[in-house]
């Protein structure tokens, strides 16, 4: 079976990204009826159908080790991949229109042998252990020449898409960089360009100001909801050490991080008593052998939730127009999960 023409980049000449299509993704056996039972169902430490516990078989048949802490693998069914097909550019008359092969890594990072507990739930050392194995990945995937940018992320929860409920995120690698990293490097450059000042320091310097949107704080790392967060409880997490990636950081740093990143999601699952949905990114700068001084690496945390049972829908002005309109004010919502006993 050939995958040309379902699986390839394309070039979106009005917003100047690329789009990534991953078709082929379509014939990946599915199952709505048995996630859905799988949902009702009490949550067990080990669930004999789930692809990513220990000693399950998973899609390809390959059989998941008697793994105990964090298990990686490469994705069954990547959207990137070093073996996507070769695309030939056939540019349109404008040059507008262009494809280019989805090359790339993606890798499932399970983050505890155990089916039934979550990042908020598994020991302090098991999130250590979590965050020093991005640290690894993104170390070893930076020697890969095609590789520009590694992009970790977890979305948590049914609202934002998942179907397993066992504790994993991804990670893709890419030979782009993510939209939002880009902005975040267009904006860091200007600044610096402007002010000789970095960004994201300017901004942390604000928030120990202002002191109010602080949620958590250790030796090694702050988080707050910022100012202009988007997102109700919109979270973002910032190393005290000057870092454009996790390959500078050291063991300690990485700790502390993940410490202060385990008690922000016991804060969002401490609010309403249930598993709070996000989509956590890992914002860091590309590992292409480039200095970005201006850059620093932080963690973004979007839950889609204002309120238990409400969400946020991104619609006309957030789809159409690209502007959020917040029904929220930052402070309130940082008090709130200030005020979470953990
Ligand atoms: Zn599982």
């Amino acid at each position: 079976m050939t995958n040309a023409g379902k699986w390839e980049k394309r070039w979106h000449p009005i917003f100047e990204q690329w789009v990534v299509y991953a078709a082929h993704r379509n014939t990946r056996p599915w199952s709505v009826e048995k996630s859905a039972a799988a949902a009702k169902k009490e949550k067990q430490s080990y669930d004999p159908s789930c692809y990513l516990c220990p000693c399950n078989s998973r899609i390809n048949s390959t059989v998941n080790p008697a793994y105990e802490g964090v298990y990686i693998f490469d994705n069954d069914h990547p959207v990137v991949g070093m073996n996507a097909p070769e695309v030939k550019d056939i540019s349109s008359e404008t040059g507008l229109y262009h494809s280019a092969s989805a090359q790339g890594i993606a890798r499932v990072i399970c983050y505890h042998e155990q089916h039934d507990l979550s990042m908020s739930t598994i020991p302090k050392a098991s999130v250590e252990e979590v965050f020093l194995a991005f640290q690894t990945q993104t170390k070893e995937l930076s020697l890969k020449q095609e590789i520009q940018s590694v992009f970790i992320f977890e979305n948590r929860g049914e609202l934002v898409g998942v179907s397993n409920s066992h504790p994993h995120c991804q990670l893709y690698a890419t030979d782009f960089v993510f939209e939002n990293v880009q902005e975040g490097l267009f904006a860091s450059a200007k600044h610096r360009a402007r002010t000789g000042r970095t960004l994201f320091a300017d901004i942390v310097e604000e928030e120990k100001k202002a002191k109010i949107r602080i949620i958590a704080e250790n030796e090694h790392a702050i988080a707050f909801v910022p100012f202009f967060a988007r997102w109700a409880y919109e979270v973002m997490v910032f190393p005290k050490g000057e870092h454009q990636t996790l390959t500078t950081m050291s063991e300690t740093e990485i700790r502390g991080m993940a410490s202060l990143y385990r008690e922000v999601v016991r804060r969002y699952d401490g609010l309403y008593g249930f598993e709070f949905p996000y989509v956590m990114s890992l914002m860091q700068a590309p590992i292409d052998g480039e200095d970005y001084d201006h850059y620093r690496l932080h963690l973004w945390l979007q839950p889609p939730l204002r309120q238990p049972n409400l969400q946020k829908f991104p619609a006309g002005p957030e789809r159409g127009g690209g502007n959020f309109m917040a029904d929220t004010i930052p402070e309130e919502k940082a008090a709130e999960l200030r005020a979470v006993k953990l």
